[in-house]
């Protein structure tokens, strides 16, 4: 799990997501925006990783 002070709350805050949509990335295990519309199992920055594969 990454080392992060981030809360659930503000990883929905800063994601733009409710509490509840927020779930750990499938690749890094930190917060991303996983459930819900709109919701990814990889969070930002490794959807653009696998992406650029
Ligand atoms: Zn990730």
């Amino acid at each position: 799990m990454a080392s992060t002070s981030e809360t659930p709350h503000s990883a929905a805050v800063r994601l733009g997501c409710t509490v509840d949509q927020v779930g750990y990335c499938a690749r890094c295990h930190g917060y991303c925006h996983r459930y819900g519309k709109g919701g990814n199992p990889l969070c930002q920055s490794c959807r653009k990783d696998v992406q650029a594969k």
